[in-house]
């Protein structure tokens, strides 16, 4: 099947395989059925999740194989893959040797929308930064929808506004580098880039390959398009240069070409008014701010009313198991930053307190280098470690801060209820997966918010 030209691509008929189904596939293959094409579906697992996928998909009449691929996945004239299948993987070789197109589960559904397309991308805040922009643009004039890697498959979106289409409908899109690889013709009205460090360095080859996945956003943008990028992210600034979008920049250190300026009190929109003072904004730490300016940005290209944003900055209170309060217990807050997933992002958790913090650190190790934590811990009194990484910590950081190996989260709760005082706070902020001991990171924030839900009845 020839998927050169967009719009003379014709679904009707054509036999697609979808691989993959735990996430975005049941999606997929519901629209790809919608459109006209005949589905075939496979997925090498046979998990509860793919179990429950592949009963939802046989009610729609849509057939496929689960616990592994047979042949019958070559007899396409298109595969849609799943974000969670590695771009390396010898099926994927097959079908390319075979001539099959290969396009992600984003580059599919993008060609049945009209709408712009707000994308989002970056190493930390992805979702926190779609949530702000969702709420900006929530107007009498555009009816924002929130999807990609925030749970809602960018498909599902879709296909709902094949059957009740809406005029005023715009995408906000969160984006991962994985969902960025078998990228033909997508192409946002505006991308967001708000940073780039090392994160999945255990599924890329190097650093170069997971930058150049994420860069695939901009590849089809021209200058009718916008490029919004944190010009404090040297490597960003670097990477966007050969990209044909209009780049307007956004930073908490320079005024060249932002739209929003700031001060050490506030931030001034584009007509030099002030859109607010810092103080009056709702999430702490300075990555809020920037992912404000990111997203204020963006939301201005698309003509939201500075009183809006101003309004979202001093509402939102930020999206749960991201610097999460989850309570105080005799004094001591507790944090729940389960989301923390990688060393930058426990990096600016740190800098978003000025009281002493019993850091919470650990997990399953994504390669991360632990040791570079170490000149952000002037306030860390005591580092909980937890988890499979624990002993890596323990050799980087063990002669640097003061730590204790507790090996689950519920025994790093009770040290750190034990040896907190008042005004302390208790960070759980991770920097590595959660697979070792927890389902995912919401699992293992949900566990630390009952734990410390329990001390609270206890005290
Ligand atoms: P993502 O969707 O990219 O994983 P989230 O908004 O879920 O981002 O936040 C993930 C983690 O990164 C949280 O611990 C959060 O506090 C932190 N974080 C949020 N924004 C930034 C940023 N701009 N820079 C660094 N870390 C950030």
């Amino acid at each position: 099947m020839d998927i050169s030209k967009k719009d003379s691509i014709d679904m009707n008929f054509k036999h697609v395989t979808v691989i993959g189904l735990a996430r975005s596939g049941v999606a997929v293959a519901k629209l790809a059925q919608e459109v006209g094409a005949h589905v075939f579906f496979s997925d090498a697992s046979d998990s509860t999740i793919v179990k429950k996928a592949f009963n939802e998909l046989q009610k729609y009449g849509i057939d496929g194989e689960i616990n592994g691929h047979t042949d019958k996945i070559y007899d396409a004239d298109l595969w849609v893959i799943s974000p969670g299948v590695p771009k390396n993987a010898e099926i994927i070789q097959n079908a390319q040797s075979k001539d099959i197109p290969i396009v992600s589960e984003i580059e599919f559904a993008s060609w049945f929308t009209l709408a712009p397309i707000l994308a989002i991308t970056g190493s930390n805040g992805k979702t926190t930064t779609a949530h702000m922009l969702y709420e900006m643009c929530k107007t009498k004039d555009i009816h924002p929808v929130l999807s990609g890697n925030v749970g809602n498959a960018f498909a599902n979106v879709v296909r709902n506004d094949l059957t009740i289409p809406d005029e005023k409908r715009v995408h906000i899109l969160e984006i991962s580098s994985f969902q960025m690889e078998f990228i033909q013709h997508f192409k946002p009205y505006i991308s967001l880039f708000l940073n780039l460090t090392p994160d999945h360095l255990n599924r890329y080859d190097d650093m170069d390959d997971y930058v150049s996945a994420k860069m695939n956003m901009w590849s089809n943008q021209t200058h009718n398009d916008f490029l919004v990028f944190n010009a404090d992210d040297e490597m960003l600034s670097e990477r966007i240069a050969p990209a044909q979008a209009t780049k307007i920049p956004f930073s908490l250190k320079s005024d060249s070409h932002v739209l929003f300026k700031l001060n050490d009190t506030k931030i001034y929109d584009k007509e030099h008014a002030t859109l607010i003072k810092l103080d009056e904004i709702a999430l702490p730490g300075k990555h809020n701010l920037s992912n404000y300016l990111g997203s204020a940005t963006s939301a201005s290209l698309l003509g939201i009313a500075p009183s809006r944003i101003s309004q979202v900055m001093k509402t939102f209170c930020g999206v749960p198991h991201r610097l999460e309060n989850v309570g105080t217990v005799k004094g001591v807050t507790y944090i729940n930053d389960s989301k923390a997933t990688n060393i930058d992002a426990v990096k600016v958790a740190l800098e978003s307190f000025n009281s002493p913090i019993l850091l919470i650190l650990g997990g399953r190790d994504k390669g991360g280098n632990f040791l570079s934590l170490y000149p952000h811990t002037h306030l860390v009194k005591e580092v909980l470690t937890i988890g499979e990484s624990e002993e890596a910590i323990a050799t980087v950081l063990g002669d640097a801060v003061r730590l204790r190996s507790c090996g689950s989260l519920m025994s790093a709760v009770e040290v750190a209820h034990s040896n907190a005082q008042p005004g302390d706070v208790v960070l759980l902020s991770p920097g590595c997966a959660s697979f070792d001991q927890f389902d995912n990171y919401e699992h293992r924030g949900d566990v630390f918010r009952e734990l410390v839900q329990g001390l609270k009845e206890y005290s």
